[in-house]
Order: C-alpha cells, then structure tokens, then sequence
C-alpha cells in the first residue's frame, strides 16, 4: 500500500486526545476536500509503496507506543489494511481508524471507528478541480447506509465533523437521524474548520455554545495547538 508517513505523536483528536500513538498515513482518497489539510495523502498522493510486514517492522522504532492510528487519506481503500490491522491487533495494539466512513468496515480489526462524514461545505467549487471530481465528492460523502455498518461493526466509536458554520448543525442532525443507531450526543464531536490557531480560536467561540445547547462534545484539535499544521505531527 502507498504510504505518506509513519510517525509517532500525541492523538491531537476526539477521545483519546493526548494519547500517545503512532499514525500510518495511507496516501490516496476517495473523496477531494477543499480545505483538506493532507492534500500530499489526497488531492496529490504521494509516497512509499511498503507491504503491512514492512509497516510493522517500522513500529521497532517506537517501543513505547501501545496505540496505532490508521489514517489518510482514506485508509478503507487503502490495498492490504485489513491485513495490516489485522497484524496491529495480534500484536496488541490499540488501533483507530479514522475514515470518512463511506467504505464498508467488511470485518477489519478496530477499537475506535473515528468516523468523519463530509458536509456540504467540504465539496470543491467549480474551478478548484475538475467538474467530475466535484460531482464524484457530492455523490460520495455522505452514506448513511456504511456509517450504520460501521456502528454496528465498532460499538467504540465517534462520530466527527468539521465545522464551518451554524448552518452545518442541521446537516449534521438530519444525517444523524438517518443513520439506524441511537447515536448519543457525546460521541458526537464538532471540531471547528481551520488550518491555525487563530481560525480555530474564532470558530470555537459559537461552537462551545452550540455544543452546550446540543450536548455534542468539542473537539479541539491539539496538535495545531502543539505543533502548527505541519507534517509527522
Ligand atoms: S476525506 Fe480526509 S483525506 Fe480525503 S480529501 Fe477529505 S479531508 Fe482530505
């Protein structure tokens, strides 16, 4: 499987913020963001060709790192993951996968679905991409039917979305209602859009409070706190 980057860090999102992890970055993407913040894992991918054997070996290097994260990209399309999250679980790793949730789990080893669905405002506008790309994303981000299979598959699981207005809260709860699971508001996380501190700091202003009216959880985003929007962080 293509990959862009191995590293290790602290978990900059969702439930297990803080924990220390090391990431597997798949490179390729079924969908095309606009404001992606890994266009090297998407809207141009780029990386090493490496076997699962060959990405284990590499957690040599990190023998203190008890949880792995599965990333993107979108590693569901990822060639030989389930292999790869298989050999994760034998050997003992706590393993998430973060996916936009719109590839089938079909069985694969997982501790925490961190699931992603696309709203409306991650479609690229006419221009920025070819139009099939554009119609490609709007066909594609949002599959009620494989997030259900996913809640079913991982009962430890999140569901969270990039925030970019107030408008975005309606989608998110018709979507919400549309999937066949009683989702309860904490595993919802509402993450503000923003590639830097300070965008993030403008945007949690109003989501703190949607957050509190709504009971979904805030999700900050540590590592652009931590390290800036860079790579291997
Ligand atoms: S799904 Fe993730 S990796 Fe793919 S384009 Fe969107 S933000 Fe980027």
């Amino acid at each position: 499987m293509l990959i862009s980057e191995i590293f290790y860090s602290v978990q900059g999102e969702g439930i297990l913020t803080g924990v220390p992890s090391v990431f597997i970055r798949t490179s390729g993407c079924n969908l095309r963001c606009r404001w992606c913040d890994t266009p090297y894992a998407s809207w141009h991918p780029e990386g090493e060709e490496m076997t699962p054997a060959l990405i284990m070996e590499s957690f040599r290097a990190f023998p203190a790192a008890r949880h792995a994260v599965l990333t993107g990209g979108e590693p569901m399309i990822a060639r030989g993951i389930h292999e790869l999250a298989y050999g994760l679980r034998a050997a003992g790793f706590h393993i998430t996968i973060e996916t936009a949730g719109t590839v089938e789990p079909g069985g694969i080893a997982c501790d925490l679905a961190s699931l992603s669905p696309k709203l409306k405002h991650s479609t690229p506008m006419p221009g920025e991409i070819d139009s099939g790309w554009v119609e490609r994303h709007e066909q594609r981000r949002l599959r009620p039917d494989i997030l259900s299979s996913w809640l079913k598959h991982c009962p430890e699981y999140q569901m969270k979305f990039v925030v970019a207005e107030e408008g975005d809260i309606e989608e998110i709860t018709a979507l919400i209602a549309e999937t066949d699971a009683a989702i309860p508001p904490h595993r919802v996380l509402l993450m503000p859009e923003g590639r830097s501190v300070e965008e993030l700091a403008a945007r949690s202003v109003w989501l703190v409070e949607v957050c509190k009216a709504r009971g979904f959880r805030y999700c900050r985003r540590l590592h652009i706190d931590l390290f800036g929007n860079r790579r291997g962080t």
